[in-house]
């Protein structure tokens, strides 16, 4: 079977694991120290605004804290989001009020923003569908006359940029992913940004048991001094979620492999674009404005009957899928609004596989079992 998404892990992981069990030190040190400050240097950006925590939803139920969402708040989500965008909202008794998306690209724009907008709305949480920025400028704007705050899930793009601004870094705080599918991999694994100091400080208070990272106090006594090492104290209530240096060892060795992976993704997208164009019932993503580039996390194709390719492929040993099904859907959020858009594309779009192991041999496959089912019609 062609797999949709794919890591790769190779010997280079492996060692630089081996290393980190040879130095007896395998919680958070000095590796997670580098690997944060080597995913600061991608957005030339000081690396006390990054920290980096266990996966990226735990990053996004981070923000529920740090933003004090509560009952009289109301979170615009976009329909076509991760599952757990939707749940921070949840976590923490806040409104979450859904929003459409543009048809082609799946993100959020500032015109379907608006309509959601009302005196109540504290924060949007942008999803850049796939790696593809949304058009930052104008929500940006809205956002900023309306004091509504930006937290950018950028688990898809994680070098992805608008007018040379790095994706996640362009709002108030930015989330990425490293689980075992995203564009690198740590295992599990996520990473945060804050535009705020401060915020920064209660975040790393929150992500280890609300330890006061200010004084070295607590758990990390004997580094202080303290005659009674053992005694601490916390500032607030806090949880655990810290990157371990297993985790951060094998992000460093990503980390060097991702511009391969990114050049090696752009390549086969560019295939697809060129060799599916002939198809006039294929709608293909739109062409990339020349002020974006993108981590070319998915390709996408939509059409009249989505479920017969899917099943046609399927049968022949590649697997696609559809991200993300629209939270309207999910009973939980309880939603009685309607999302014309949001509907049509979880409908008729598919994701087609798309990672740095796939050979030219699966993507002329690919290509050619397309247009078989095509023929087929
Ligand atoms: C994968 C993903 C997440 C969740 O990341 P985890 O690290 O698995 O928690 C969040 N948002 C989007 C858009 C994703 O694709």
């Amino acid at each position: 079977m062609i797999n949709v998404f794919q890591p790769e892990l190779s010997k280079e992981e492996l060692q630089a694991i081996a290393k980190v069990f040879s130095s007896n030190w395998i919680g958070k040190g000095e590796q997670v120290k580098q690997f944060e400050e080597k995913f600061a240097a991608m957005f030339q950006i000081s690396p006390d605004h990054f920290t980096s925590t266990t996966c990226c939803t735990e990053a996004l139920f981070l923000a529920s804290e740090l933003f004090n969402y509560d009952s009289t708040s109301e979170i615009i989500v976009p329909d076509i989001s991760f599952v757990a965008a939707g749940s921070s909202v949840l976590a923490k008794h806040a409104k979450l009020v859904l929003c459409d998306v543009d048809p082609r690209t799946l993100n959020a724009t500032a015109d379907s923003i608006k309509e959601k907008i009302s005196s109540k709305t504290k924060a949007v949480i942008l999803n850049h569908y796939g790696g593809v920025p949304c058009e930052m400028e104008p929500i940006a704007e809205l956002c900023r006359t309306k004091n509504i705050l930006i937290i950018e899930d950028s688990a898809c793009a994680i070098r992805s940029f608008y007018k040379g601004r790095g994706c996640g870094t362009i709002g108030d705080m930015g989330v990425w992913s490293f689980d075992a599918m995203k564009a690198i991999c740590t295992g599990d694994g996520g990473m945060i940004y804050l535009k705020s100091p401060e915020k920064m400080i209660n975040a790393r208070e929150f992500l280890y048991l609300g330890l006061p990272v200010k004084e070295k106090s607590g758990m990390d006594g004997v580094k202080a001094g303290k005659a009674n090492w053992w005694e601490y104290d916390i500032r607030r209530y806090g949880r655990r979620a810290l990157m371990n240096n297993i985790m951060a060892s094998i992000g460093l060795e990503q980390l060097n492999k991702l511009n391969r992976f990114l050049h090696r993704k752009k390549e086969i997208c560019e295939t697809y674009m060129q060799e599916l164009s002939s198809l006039d019932w294929l709608v293909l993503p739109p062409p990339l404005p020349d002020y974006i580039e993108s981590s070319y996390y998915f390709f996408w194709v939509q059409l009249a009957n989505r479920d017969g390719l899917a099943k046609f492929l399927y049968e022949n040993g590649v697997y696609t899928t559809f991200r993300y099904w629209p939270l309207h859907k999910v009973k939980l959020f309880n939603s009685k609004s309607r999302f014309p858009n949001s509907d049509y594309v979880s409908k008729h779009t598919l994701n087609l596989p798309l990672h740095q192991s796939l050979s030219d041999n699966d993507v002329a496959k690919i290509i050619e079992l397309i247009f078989q089912y095509g023929r087929q019609q």
